[in-house]
């Protein structure tokens, strides 16, 4: 017999390192995920027997057992699944493969042992046996009729062995040294606590010393009046790999025009927002309880990755390849369905309550607003679930644009967006004034992601979605416009305007498609405002970050000829043309600075040194 030693990967060792060292205290997880590989491998077994003639050991029963012995201080948890060659013993267990642990593996060794929790769903759990262990003996044998069987062993510090190994059974058997810390484990009722509490819903008996522990259970299937509400955490805890508690969940079934069984859950935080980069799907696809495809990519659009959960259609041909998944109209249909389905309940929710939809809304509707701007298919029942701050509504304080529709005023017939940074910066910007006359409620869009989604919506209920810095903005005069402030008289004539904004637009060149006096402006001297439809300015700080800002056309600077400022102007224009040149810069570098939009500093500095400096001289 040859036994040979490997090198772990390099991720794989930083990794193990992080796990044998951290402190940690939750070190059942260990078994949760033992358990969780044995049930997959079954499961993997369940299916591939279903499709091929010969398997290795036939008969042998599919289910995992778990024996201890208190003095040679080791636990064994054997499992007679589809077991791994030698080639899948070295790639399964000596390299991390998965994208998502290596984002986890950089946020652990950035601190934060407490994390260690999430090790299962960065799909590297395997490793946390070595939170418990000595050292680790992985003997496996595939289901593969014409395969040998091996053992791995390793202590998780630098290298592993692999050796030859007959007599083997088909499946896994992983035996455990415990260090003395974990001794503990060597015990039948610290073993069957454990897995009631994480491995309850295993679709495979777990034995522990012959002993049948867990209740095996496809909640999905059950009639919703038999479920209690634990039950359903339970399930979602196990399915999801998770400690919190699903905020709400969709079960449901139908026949017609498919046999559909669903079970989803919405958790409560989301992962993305903690730095764990882009989550997987997290809903799997199974046919009357078999597997068919584990966190599906094609049964659920992408911006719904979130959800948690199973859909079970029996209408599903069991051996269904990735590509014919990807393909299939079936899975289209499906997926048509349930994510009706889905928004529909979230419809009822935020009715019914408001409150557990305003969490989700805060955690997940960011995932609404991705689906609002790339999903045709359901953009309808995605644009009434968006919420968004608003002038009539206090600060903090979310409405839909159904009520915003519900109250608009008679004459009104658009709806009004403004994007900014924060509320206070929108209340006090330029574009709000003419709004704030009129008393016409407008929408706050303050997510880079959100003109993106009201571009896509174009309108809702019939209304068109109107950014306020469009420079074709004609807002209606209402019966209670309040007065102007500035009344015609005051304001340049025309003659002397229109030589203004022609030499302003000279002195501006490339920087502005055009100069024109705004008749919006009550108290601000000048404004930037997009002549072409398409993009708003905040729109454009986006594609700007991304390279994309060739698409957009030029802006218009519109000027108040009401303004003292821009009046002193053209009188400076006679005095002192240079200065009168800077000051118009400086107008221009405002009122992009007040549009979000990035300027060149330096230069606006030093002139703004001039400018002072000049204060000064009086
Ligand atoms: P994950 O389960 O998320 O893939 P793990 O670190 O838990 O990550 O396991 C790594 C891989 O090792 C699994 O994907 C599987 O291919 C293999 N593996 C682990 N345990 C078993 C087992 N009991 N039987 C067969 N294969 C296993
Ligand atoms: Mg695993």
């Amino acid at each position: 017999m040859t036994t040979e030693t490997y090198e772990f990967q390099a991720e794989a060792k930083k990794l193990l390192d992080i796990v044998i060292h951290s402190l940690y205290t939750e070190k059942d997880i260990f078994l949760r995920e033992l358990i969780s590989n044995a049930a997959d491998a079954l499961e993997k077994f369940r299916h591939q027997q279903l499709l091929e003639e010969e398997v290795f050991d036939a008969d042998a029963s599919l289910e995992i057992n778990i024996s201890v012995d208190e003095k040679d201080h080791t636990l064994t948890i054997t499992d007679s699944g589809i077991g791994m060659t030698r080639d899948e013993l070295e790639h399964n267990l000596g390299t991390i493969a998965h994208s998502g642990s290596k984002t986890f593996l950089t946020e652990l060794s950035e601190g934060a042992q407490k994390d260690v929790s999430l090790i299962g769903q960065f799909g590297v759990g395997f490793y946390a046996a070595f939170m418990v262990a000595t050292k680790v003996r992985v003997l496996s044998r595939s289901y593969h009729p014409d395969s040998d069987g091996h053992e791995w062993s390793s202590d998780g510090t630098g290298s592993y062995t692999l050796t030859p190994s007959s007599g083997l059974h088909r499946g896994t058997k992983i035996i455990i040294e415990l260090e003395e810390d974990a001794y503990e484990y060597a015990n039948d009722n610290a073993i069957k606590r454990i897995i009631t509490q994480y491995s309850n819903f295993v679709p495979f008996p777990i034995k522990v010393t012959g002993e049948e522990v867990n209740t095996v259970q496809a909640v999905w299937t059950r009639s919703k009046n038999d479920i209690k509400d634990e039950e359903y955490t339970e399930f979602y805890k196990f399915i999801a790999n998770a400690f919190d508690e699903p905020m709400t969940r969709l079960h449901f079934s139908a026949d017609a025009p498919l046999a559909i069984k669903a079970l989803l859950f919405v958790p409560e935080t989301n992962t993305e927002t903690m730095g764990f980069g882009r989550m997987d799907p997290g809903v799997s696809l199974y046919c009357q309880k078999i597997l068919i495809e584990q966190h599906s990519k094609d049964i659920l659009p992408e911006w719904l990755r979130f959800v948690k959960g199973v859909i079970d259609s029996e209408d599903m041909p069991l051996n269904i390849s990735r590509q014919a998944l990807q393909d299939s109209a079936l899975v289209a249909k499906i997926k048509k369905i349930i994510t009706s389905r889905f928004l529909k309940n979230l419809g009822e929710l935020a009715k019914n309550e408001p409150e557990t939809y305003g969490k989700i809304w805060k955690e997940f509707g960011i995932f609404l607003k991705e689906g609002a701007t790339s999903d045709f298919t359901h953009r309808d029942a995605l644009a009434k679930l968006l919420r968004f701050e608003s002038s009539a509504a206090e600060p903090g304080e979310l409405i839909s644009l159904a009520d915003y529709v519900e109250r608009m005023k008679e004459g009104q017939e658009d709806i009004y967006y403004i994007n900014g940074p924060t509320r206070a910066s929108i209340e006090t910007g330029p574009y709000i004034e003419t709004f704030k006359r009129r008393d016409l409620e407008v929408l706050y869009t303050m997510e880079p992601i959100d003109d993106f989604v009201f571009t896509h919506l174009g309108e809702f209920d019939g209304k068109k979605l109107i950014s306020a810095d469009r420079a074709d903005l004609r807002l209606p005069d209402l019966s209670d416009t309040k007065e102007k402030d500035a009344d015609d008289a005051e304001k340049l004539e025309k003659p002397v305007a229109d030589s203004l904004t022609k030499w302003m637009k000279e002195v501006l060149g490339e920087k502005v498609k055009d100069v024109v006096v705004s008749s919006r402006l009550e108290e601000s001297p000048a404004i930037i405002v997009n002549p072409d439809g398409m993009f708003t300015s905040s729109m454009e700080r986006v594609m700007r970050a991304t390279n994309q800002e060739h698409i957009i056309s030029g802006k218009n600077l519109e000027i108040n000829t009401g303004h003292h400022l821009i009046q002193g102007l053209a009188d400076m224009r006679v005095e002192d043309e240079n200065f009168a040149k800077n000051l118009i810069e400086q107008l221009f570098d405002n009122a992009m600075i007040q549009a979000g939009l990035m300027i060149e500093p330096r230069s606006m500095v030093e002139r703004s040194y001039e400018i002072m400096e000049r204060a000064l001289k009086k």
